[in-house]
């Protein structure tokens, strides 16, 4: 399997050799197929196994296949954030928060895409004014800093079709159970969700059999 195979834009092709990877991980040869399919996914994974290019390569097709603006209304409400980002990744740390960015940024660059990072920990200041003039269109986001955007309407959940949980079993372990379901049960439900974490006890069964049985195919 190249990269070729998966029928990616010749601009994220142009961007993966650039990258100077010449193909792709087990994880990658796993899932992409089936993320491109518009399916859920359950990803068993560790840190260095290229989980990161799995997700955000199949998102960057998502994102580029959406029809200009017109699946995703603007809200009227939306505090002057614009429509809102249409894909979001969850993670447990800032600093994961902070790599999965920079993992993430030339290849949505290649495509002509923003991303936008917030963490706790920061200031506030900076990150909404980066989500106000950016109006990116990938946030990479910790839950609470999220859910203190929303709250503070820098941001909308509105426009969300892709959502990816990055390390949900950290995720659960630093307390953040509550957040992400709330974070979930605001996304629309016929979006696409895939789920990654490196251990499969029962807790993230449960999960992942809540964030992602929410209304597409679901298959796991
Ligand atoms: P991750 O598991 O996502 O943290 O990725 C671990 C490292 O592997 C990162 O530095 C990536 O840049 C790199 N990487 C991702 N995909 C590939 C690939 N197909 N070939 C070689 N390196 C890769």
């Amino acid at each position: 399997v190249s990269f070729a195979h998966f029928g990616f834009d010749e601009k994220l092709l142009g961007a993966i050799a650039n990258a100077k990877y010449t193909e792709p991980t087990d994880i990658q040869k796993q899932t992409i197929p089936i993320a491109l399919m518009g399916h859920d996914i359950i990803g068993i994974a560790k840190t260095g196994s290229g989980k990161t290019a799995a997700y955000v390569w199949p998102m960057l097709t998502h994102i580029s296949k959406q029809p200009n603006g017109e699946a995703l209304p603007k809200n009227d409400d939306d505090g002057g954030c614009g429509g809102g980002p249409i894909a979001l990744v969850l993670s447990p740390t800032r600093e994961l928060a902070i790599q999965i960015y920079n993992d993430t940024k030339p290849f949505a660059k290649a495509l002509g895409f923003k991303t936008t990072v917030i963490y706790g920990g920061a200031s506030k200041y900076e990150q909404v004014r980066e989500l106000q003039t950016k109006n990116p269109d990938i946030l990479v986001a910790t839950p609470s800093r999220l859910i203190d955007m929303i709250k503070s309407k820098a941001t909308t959940l509105g426009r969300i079709t892709f959502l990816v949980l990055d390390e949900a079993d950290q995720m659960l372990n630093l307390g953040f159970e509550n957040q992400v379901l709330s974070i979930c049960n605001s996304i629309r439900p016929d979006r696409q969700t895939l789920l990654f974490s490196a251990t499969f006890p029962r807790k993230i069964e449960r999960l992942a059999h809540i964030v992602t049985c929410s209304g597409n195919d679901g298959d796991s």
